[in-house]
């Protein structure tokens, strides 16, 4: 088995932002598994890896599930940006909170990845639960195209809850999805 995985490139992705966002429910979606029924608030950092076969290069995503706001973090916090090759941060489109808060994460990442170069997308959570027929209180695509594009980041809303996730409206940015450093 270990010399199967050998054959894996692995891609270190961070996955950031407030506490209650979906970062662990997404980190589940993502790596297969449904949206769980109950979820423990995560402590410190977890790791969930996904294997990929994109067009024909084996690939192993390896997420990392961060704590929101967390006593030990800032001791935690450079091991998180060490040789990380993409950050995705969440915010919850129903609480506009958890997008201000973004400003404060993205400045975490710059100060923890001086010299490199590492492609960030801003992905809004909870879509399922965006209410049409009201603006205030939640978080507009637009509002988001435009953080996204003032930031140089890629931008996907989407919903760990309701299957199948899907990109709704996404930014592509101007740069690669993932590269290996
Ligand atoms: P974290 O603190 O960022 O890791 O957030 P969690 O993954 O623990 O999720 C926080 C809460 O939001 C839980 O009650 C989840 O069930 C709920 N949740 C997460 N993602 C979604 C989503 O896409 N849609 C809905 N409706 N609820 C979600
Ligand atoms: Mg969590």
């Amino acid at each position: 088995v270990s010399s199967l995985l050998s054959r894996y490139r692995t891609f270190k992705v961070l996955v950031i932002g407030d506490s209650g966002v979906g970062k662990t429910c997404l980190t589940h979606r993502l790596c297969g598994g449904e949206f769980p029924s109950r979820v423990e608030a995560t402590i410190g950092v977890d790791f969930r890896e996904r294997l990929l076969d994109i067009d024909g290069e084996k690939i192993k995503l390896q997420l990392w599930d961060t704590a929101g706001q967390e006593r030990f973090r800032k001791s935690m916090v450079q091991h998180y940006y060490r040789n990380v090759h993409a950050v995705l941060f969440i915010y919850d489109v129903t609480r506009p909170a958890s997008f201000n808060g973004l400003s404060a994460w993205i400045e975490e990442c710059r100060q923890n990845s001086v010299g490199q170069e590492i492609p960030r997308l801003l992905v809004g959570n909870k879509s399922d639960l965006r209410d049409p027929s009201r603006a205030e209180g939640q978080v507009s695509q637009e509002q988001a195209v435009s953080f996204a594009k003032a930031h140089g980041m890629m931008f996907f809303e989407t919903s760990a809850k309701n299957p199948p996730m899907k990109r709704v409206n996404g930014w592509r940015g101007d740069r690669a999805v993932l590269y290996q450093q």
